[in-house]
């Protein structure tokens, strides 16, 4: 499965101290053949990869992780964006919303639709219809039933009306007399996809226009999901998957290859045979199931989190010696970065955001102090105070910048370890604040 190749290629990387170019590349190889036989297209399959590729070689090492588990969190992180990144809703705008279950026969069609019509029922506050439009196995008719007895739901079924379409147009009617705001259409499945099937339920659609066409498919199937999910999708056009059986074994892989076949959202999971057992679809959380190594991505997210910290006290106390440094001051300008956008970061503050719009701050504000940080001889960026004119005009020239660029930053880096000096000594600090004018 998708989850044994992802894990044995991550075996690849163990024991080794550092990640570089030459000890990934096999580990990368084998992700992107994981997610090809998987059924990712080609092209998506290598842009996972050159993504992963790029973010491992650009990480900071930790001392706490070992090149492999950085991979293992790297790749959960791009499979969840990989599966949309966060949940899609459905639609239920609309009085009534009409809401469509397609699927092959056994997927678990009929299950979902009591379990939607519980979730709309106690979660949204809706009023809804179950509809029976399996016109072929009364047993089909009789389960649903049941389900909405369970639910508390009105159920709308005809036995000796064998058309589905107009079973469906009659329920839309009986609905809105009777002010119910969702309809639901429960419908019959083949064990195979079939033309009949595929006309019948084309022709529900077109007759009753649903918000909401959901394809429900097992996720224990494997491969043959995918299939399936392609043949509904080019007939059907549907809006979103639902995947039953999530409670068994399969750990999930079946979420990645539909959600970049059919590029259409994952919106629900059933987790079990009761009416309760349905989970709204979270990529995140599909991801830790895919890779099962949950642990480790938490273990690298803490010793991310702890290098930061640590970081950071190793600064206080350089200040305090007073040695803070060009490089420090590099690594500070790499924390704020590490942030993101900073227009994006003024316009959350309330009250910047829309006095910022028209102020040009864009990602390479910090790209001329870098330039000439990066112009600075090892020994010059440790001793700020050996910065004679000579070597500034000497950093200008090198970081094709200007004499008075080099001063300003020069300036700016005083102003700034003064400032922090000061800030770490409470009896100076007191003692400026009483000669402020
Ligand atoms: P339909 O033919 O597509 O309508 O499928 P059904 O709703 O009748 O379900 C087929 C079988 O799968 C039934 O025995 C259901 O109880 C079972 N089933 C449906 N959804 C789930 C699920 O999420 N988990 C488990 N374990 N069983 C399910
Ligand atoms: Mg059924």
């Amino acid at each position: 499965s998708l989850s044994d190749k992802l894990e044995r290629a991550f075996k690849v990387l163990k024991g080794q101290g550092q990640v570089t170019e030459i000890n990934i590349a096999e580990t990368v190889k084998e992700i992107r053949r994981a997610l090809l036989d998987a059924d990712v297209s080609y092209k998506v399959a290598k842009q996972f990869t050159d993504t992963v590729k790029e973010k491992a070689l650009g990480q900071n090492v930790i001392n706490a992780v070992s090149p492999n588990q950085l991979m293992v969190k790297i790749t959960h992180d791009e499979l969840a964006k990989l599966m949309g990144g966060g949940m899609a809703d459905i639609n239920i705008s609309g009085n009534p919303a009409v809401i469509l279950i397609s699927g092959l026969q056994g997927s678990g069609k009929t299950t979902f639709s009591g379990k939607l019509a519980n979730y709309l029922k106690t979660k949204k506050g809706k009023s809804p219809l179950l509809v029976a439009g399996d016109v072929y196995r009364p047993a089909a008719i009789d389960q649903l039933h049941v389900l909405g007895e369970q639910v508390g739901v009105e159920v709308w079924s005809d036995k000796e009306n064998k058309n589905p379409v107009d079973i469906a147009k009659q329920a839309v009617i009986h609905a809105k007399s009777k002010g119910h705001n969702v309809v639901i259409i429960d419908t019959a499945g083949r064990l195979a996809i079939d033309e009949q099937m595929m006309n019948e339920i084309e022709q529900v659609k077109k007759a009753v226009n649903p918000q909401e066409t959901l394809f429900v498919v097992d996720s224990m199937t494997g491969q043959d999901a995918v299939n399936t999910a392609k043949a509904f999708n080019d007939k059907l056009d549907f809006d979103g998957v639902v995947l039953t059986k999530l409670d068994g074994d399969t750990r999930g892989g079946a979420a990645l290859s539909i959600r970049t076949v059919v590029d259409k959202p994952i919106k629900f999971v059933g987790t079990g045979e009761k009416m309760e057992a349905l989970d709204i679809f979270y990529p995140e959380r599909m991801a830790d199931r895919i890779l099962g190594m949950g642990d480790v991505v938490s273990l690298v997210e803490r010793a991310q989190e702890q290098y930061d910290e640590e970081e950071a006290r190793k600064l206080q106390k350089k200040i305090a010696k007073n040695q803070f440094d060009f490089n420090d001051f590099m690594s500070q300008i790499a924390q704020i970065k590490k942030m993101g956008n900073v227009k994006d970061l003024m316009g959350m503050i309330p009250g910047v955001g829309k006095a910022m719009k028209d102020v040009d701050i864009d990602d390479d504000a910090f790209k001329g102090i870098e330039a000439i940080i990066q112009s600075m001889t090892p020994y010059e960026r440790e001793n700020p105070k050996s910065l004679t004119g000579s070597r500034r005009k000497r950093i200008a020239g090198g970081s094709g910048t200007s004499i008075q660029e080099v001063n300003r930053l020069i300036k700016q880096f005083d102003q700034t370890s003064k400032m922090m000096r000061m800030m770490g000594d409470k009896k100076k600090m007191a003692q400026m604040m009483k000669n402020m004018p």
